[in-house]
């Protein structure tokens, strides 16, 4: 099945395809939209109770205003009819009877009529009653109150019950005023209620000074005219807006102008401010025989109170649709990027297991191949959970046989377990059980292979190398062991064999004098000695580990004269594949100078190099023997000085040294004189021992480079090499005189004659011996005990 036919969809409705900026802004559209329609509903709706609330506003503003003026009319009505009813009323009675009425009103108050014959009386009258002066008064051009002028009628206030501060006017004439002698005479027609015009109410603090006059007359029986009336003095601010709410928290913008006014003065005006809806309500007041117009206004208040929520509607759902979106937005990226992710590491999961396997596909064959090694695995209790090919072969068992039922431990042998688990018991301090002890290193081997001895299936008993390591995984964690068996059986008998040979070997060298060995010497200069035995450290006084190490060390016991010579012979025998032989000296540390003799036969190696078999021995025994016998052949026994085959020998090797390299050579020849007769004299043997004494005392004379030899009888010569005949003759003379300048008892001085030669420039030997000889003769012939150079040339 595809994957993407059971791929969930964001939310149940966004395909996992889709770009999340695009269902972003689709979800900020539709919200948007969304927004607009509710907000645009709720607007209407809202707009709807705006309106009614507004008129009910109105209504119960109306509804009072209007109680309270019809409120008015009842109260003054029943200060009429108190005044009707009671004919003569006293101050006392109205101020008792208006009193409670006040409300709502400034003052009520009772003006007479009096005519222009009764004022004075009527004056004096009132004063006496009062105390005080009393007259009708009127206000004057200046606005202050002053006497009335004379009139034919005055209705001035008599009694008055007032709330203001400011007491009430008595004594002023209503009729000195035009608009309160309108609402009178009003009045008087119709003998009802009537209201004057509006006003600025006298009497009254200026706040409230705006109002009117309602006025009701009174008359004793009905239907005549009136002797007076009864009043109430209205503030319209006072008459409406006490009671209602303070104008800062009023809804309504109020204002109140009388109809009949042809200025259209505002009677009342709210002091707050208009609000900015176009809600207006209109109403009819009627009060006395006056219509007023009630305008009503929504205020700022109201406007506040019942502020819009469309604003807020829009910013609330566009604020949630942003956040819709955005949160959509991270929602689908989100899921889009976790998907990718999902699909990537799928991927990578996949190639890593197609990589497991063909890793452990190759481990499983690279294992199956090892037939020669066995390798098993077990787990932590050591059971075997792998078991190869090659652990098959050595051990006789099927892999299923043992997979998951044996132990590592069954394999091997038990005694062998239990004595190693005892060993590393002790060694470590801690108790090793025997199923452990072939996976314990001991403390000093280092990850050494070990020999354990396991059981064949058939019971039988095989030798192995064993290297057990543990198995850690990928957290590094232990889950098992590893271990590899190597079988050693036929190796263990070869090396025995070759042990065996080994011993043969020692056992052979060490009665075989000197030592022997195998020497490599591969290129470039590489000297090795692969086996040296016993007898080669006695040799060279050298162990024969660092002999091995280094065959450099012989090369120092050597002989600086002799070891140029071993190295070249050595190389030679390399080239040629010659036997080698030499005989050289080695300076010992212990035994010190000693004679060595080497044979070897060198072979060709494959690689290039050369292998000798050979052996040294000690010959210095040998070359005693041999330096003496050479000694004793160029020594002449009487003197002890070299004999004449010395002397033979060594001017033959001087001459080939000149002929080579030229240079100097002397020599000095002397013959006893008259010897015969010292032997006839005194006898043989005093003969032989002047013979000695001379030699004695020549000797004394020589220089170490001078060799003194004695040619025969009484003939004696000095090879004198590097010396010019100058100096050989000076020497000769201090060998004469030390000869003759003492006596030889029982002999007394004895003499010789001495001749000298040089050697001339391809002159041979015997051209040397003459000239020498020739001087003795001539040194005879002068007579003798003299030295005599070589004759010049002819
Ligand atoms: P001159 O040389 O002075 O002419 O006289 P000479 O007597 O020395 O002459 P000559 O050479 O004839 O004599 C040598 C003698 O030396 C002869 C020989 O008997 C003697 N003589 C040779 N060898 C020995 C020796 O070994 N021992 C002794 N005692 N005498 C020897
Ligand atoms: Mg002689
Ligand atoms: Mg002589």
């Amino acid at each position: 099945m595809p994957m993407q036919a059971v791929r969930p969809k964001i939310l149940g409705f966004i395909s996992e395809q889709a770009s999340a900026w695009l269902v972003a802004l689709v979800v900020l559209l539709t919200g948007s939209a969304l927004t607009v329609i509710v907000a645009w509903t709720a607007a209407d709706l809202y707009q709807q109770q705006v309106r009614q609330r507004f008129q009910l506003l109105v209504n119960e503003r109306y509804t009072r205003i209007q109680e309270r003026f019809e409120d008015q009319e009842q109260r003054l009505g029943s200060l009429q009819r108190f005044f009707v009813n009671s004919g003569d009323v006293s101050r006392a009675e109205f101020d008792g009877f208006a009193q409670p009425l006040l409300l709502h009103a400034r003052a009520y108050a009772w003006a007479p009529r009096i005519f222009r014959e009764q004022r004075s009386l009527f004056e004096q009258e009132i004063s006496r009653q009062r105390g005080v002066p009393f007259n009708i008064r009127e206000l004057n051009a200046a606005g202050v109150l002053a006497s009335a002028s004379e009139r034919d009628e005055y209705v001035p206030v008599l009694y008055s019950q007032t709330q203001s501060l400011l007491g009430s006017p008595l004594g002023f004439d209503l009729l000195a005023q035009p608009l309160r002698r309108s609402a009178l005479e009003r009045a008087q027609q119709s003998g009802k209620l009537a209201v004057s015009q509006p006003m600025q109410l006298v009497g009254v603090e200026p706040a409230y000074a705006a109002g009117v006059l309602l006025v009701a007359p009174v008359s004793k029986v009905a239907g005549t005219k009136p002797y007076g009336f009864v009043m109430a003095v209205i503030s319209m601010r006072q008459l409406v807006a006490d009671g209602l709410p303070r104008p800062s928290r009023d809804n309504l913008v109020m204002q109140i102008v009388d109809t009949s006014d042809t200025r259209q003065r505002v009677l009342y005006a709210s002091s707050n401010a208009v609000g900015n809806s176009d809600l207006t309500a209109a109403r009819r007041l009627t009060l006395g025989d006056h219509v007023y117009a009630l305008s009503l206004r929504a205020s700022e208040v109201f406007d506040k109170a019942n502020h819009s929520s469309m604003h807020t509607i829009l910013a609330m759902g566009v604020l949630l649709s942003v956040l819709l979106s955005a949160l959509l937005y991270v929602l689908v990226s989100q899921r889009q990027r976790a998907l990718k992710l999902v699909e990537q590491r799928t991927v990578q999961l996949r190639s890593r297991e197609q990589e497991l396997r063909g890793a452990h596909g190759q481990l499983r064959s690279v294992l199956n191949a090892a037939t020669q090694v066995a390798i098993i695995a077990t787990d932590l209790r050591g059971v075997v959970n792998t078991f190869n090919a090659g652990a098959e072969q050595m051990l006789g068992f099927k892999a299923e046989e043992v997979l998951g039922h044996l132990t590592l431990e069954s394999l091997h042998m038990a005694a062998e377990l239990e004595a190693r688990a005892v060993t590393l018991s002790l060694a470590l301090g801690k108790r090793i059980p025997p199923s452990q002890a072939m996976l314990v290193e001991s403390p000093d081997s280092q990850h050494e292979a070990r020999e354990w001895t396991l059981v064949r299936e058939d019971g039988s008993q095989l030798t192995v190398n064993m290297l057990a390591t543990v198995l850690l995984d990928d957290y590094g964690l232990w889950v098992g062991h590893l271990a590899i068996y190597l079988d050693v059986t036929q190796q263990k008998r070869a090396y025995e064999a070759l042990a065996a040979r080994d011993r043969l070997l020692k056992k052979l060298s060490i009665h075989v004098p000197g030592g022997i060995f195998q020497f490599t010497l591969e290129p470039p200069d590489n000297w090795r000695f692969i086996y040296a035995s016993e007898g080669m450290r006695d040799i060279y006084e050298i162990e024969l580990g660092v002999l091995q190490q280094d065959a450099g060390k012989v090369l120092e016991r050597i002989h600086p004269l002799d070891v140029e010579r071993v190295r070249a012979s050595i190389r030679l025998s390399a080239l040629q594949l010659s036997h080698w032989r030499e005989e050289y000296r080695v300076q010992l540390p212990q035994r010190g100078l000693r004679w060595i003799r080497g044979e070897a036969t060198p072979e060709e190696l494959p690689g290039g190099g050369t292998l000798w078999h050979g052996y040294v021995s000690d010959i210095s025994d040998l070359k005693r023997v041999e330096e003496e016998l050479r000694a004793l052949s160029i020594t002449d026994s009487l003197t002890g000085i070299y004999n004449r085959r010395y002397f033979q020998d060594r001017l033959k090797g001087e001459m080939l040294r000149l002929n080579r390299i030229s240079g100097a050579l002397s020599l000095i020849m002397l013959d006893v004189d008259h010897f015969k007769r010292i032997n006839d004299q005194h006898g043989h043997a005093v003969g032989d021992a002047v013979l000695q004494e001379l030699c004695r005392r020549i000797g004394q004379r020589l220089r170490r480079t001078d060799v003194f030899c004695r040619l025969g009888g009484e003939e004696f010569a000095v090879l004198c090499p590097n010396t010019d005949g100058t100096q050989a003759y000076s020497l000769a003379t201090q060998l004469w005189q030390s000869l003759r300048d003492t006596s030889m008892e029982p002999v007394g001085i004895v003499t010789a004659s001495f001749g000298v030669a040089s050697w001339r420039i391809d002159e041979g030997i015997d051209g040397l011996l003459l000239r020498a000889d020739s001087a003795v003769y001539v040194a005879k012939q002068a007579g003798r005990d003299r030295v005599k150079a070589e004759p010049l040339r002819a």
